[in-house]
């Protein structure tokens, strides 16, 4: 690690012992003796801390568990439908089902088609995630995971959001541990963390109403962890919400995770407002967006990674927050999700080749990290040359 972590601690200690406000400076004590900060001090840091501190203490946390190091991996993304049973107040993606001529359907053999596009090449992973379709049921996917394992068996299957599964098994009659064991015997290797936006039932209630509850969520992943498989976590920030109900949401995964361990990273997802039914609430800003990165990081204590979906945020945003918390920025993504393209981010059609994410990463002088989706180091490109990355195909 370049910088020094004990001159680094003499740093943030200086900053802690001059902060004014006692609660604020009671945090920080906490951080330097690595102890959990409870509920209202994590409202507290929202309400009356200054970016500067908190950024401070994010990257401090940062640096202690991953120094330098920031990950990313090669993934391309399988929409396989944005006709949705649900309406979500601040979805852009989604078409009802008697709207479906506006949307998409993916066949398995048109989806089998975008996994062979990558015959050959250095992906680790695919992400399945997509609208909530009445007619795609539990068994359609298994197919289709059996047909991507019998293709390729070591591509590593990330598929289907909380909210997806819920509506599976209930269709399929079966428990959550019964409709997970089916799904991970087909050949899903993993769950991303979509569809948590906020927990807070009465949030919930006026942004996404019908689709699974807090309980239901953590209870699906609960599931997944208790079988051996890891997942994510995400939260949609920046519309109706105020603070406590971030922590409060922030809160109940922490303490599932305190439980069963089995998440990997969360994931904060900016709420973007363009084409959807909240487009009247105005995006949050960088400050807060940063803000929110590092209160995160603070906050989460037992999850090793906080990521930055690159995607959502803009590549220059997800570049400040590795100064803010951050230690992932997700993968190449390959123009295969749209997403966030549809809601206004500022990437329409987000795809980096390895060379651009690894130089993204450099600029800002971090150390560039691929790894596979369980975070399984697979090359550090800290002394890779960008030049000679760029003539090879191998990176682009
Ligand atoms: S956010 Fe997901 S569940 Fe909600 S309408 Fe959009 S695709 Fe459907």
């Amino acid at each position: 690690m370049k910088k020094s972590m004990d001159s680094r601690k003499a740093q943030i200690s200086k900053l802690v012992d001059t902060q004014p406000d006692p609660a604020l400076r009671k945090i920080g004590e906490k951080i330097l003796l690595k102890e959990r900060i409870f509920f209202d001090e994590g409202v507290n840091l929202f309400e009356k801390a200054e970016l500067s501190y908190v950024g401070a203490l994010a990257n401090y946390i940062r640096e202690s568990l991953h120094g330098d190091k920031t990950y990313f991996n090669r993934n391309f993304h399988i929409e396989p439908t944005n006709v949705c049973v649900f309406s979500c107040a601040f979805c852009s993606y989604s078409r009802l089902y008697a709207h479906r001529d506006e949307g998409w359907e993916l066949s398995i053999d048109e989806m089998m088609d975008m996994v062979k596009k990558y015959d050959g090449k250095p992906v680790t992973e695919v992400h399945i995630v997509g609208g909530v379709h009445p007619k795609m049921n539990l068994y359609f996917f298994v197919d289709l995971l059996k047909r991507i394992k019998a293709h390729r068996g070591g591509l590593h299957i990330k598929g289907f959001t909380a909210v997806e599964l819920d509506y599976m098994f209930r269709k399929a009659k079966l428990s959550v541990e019964e409709g997970m064991k089916i799904l991970h015997e087909a050949g899903l290797d993993s769950l991303p963390g979509g569809g948590a936006e906020i927990f807070d039932s009465e949030i919930r209630k006026q942004i996404c109403e019908d689709k699974v509850d807090a309980e239901g969520w953590l209870n699906i992943h609960r599931n997944a962890h208790l079988m051996g498989m890891h997942s994510n976590a995400t939260m949609l920030y920046g519309h109706i919400e105020n603070y406590y109900h971030r922590v409060d949401h922030m809160d109940r995964l922490r303490a599932l995770q305190d439980e069963t361990g089995g998440f990997n990273t969360f994931i904060p997802l900016k709420f973007r407002n363009k084409g959807n039914d909240m487009s009247h609430i105005s995006e949050s800003s960088v400050i807060e967006d940063m803000k929110l990165y590092a209160v995160s990081r603070i906050y989460m204590d037992n999850f090793p990674h906080i990521k930055a979906y690159w995607p959502m945020l803009g590549r220059k945003s997800a570049q400040l927050t590795l100064s803010f918390g951050v230690n992932d920025l997700d993968g190449t993504i390959d123009d295969s999700t749209k997403i966030y393209s549809m809601a206004g981010s500022e990437e329409e059609h987000p795809t980096l080749t390895t060379t651009e994410l690894v130089a993204l990463i450099k600029q800002v002088k971090r150390e560039p990290v691929e790894r596979d989706t369980l975070y399984h180091e697979l090359k550090n490109y800290k002394d890779m040359d960008l030049a000679k990355m760029a003539s090879s195909p191998f990176y682009n």
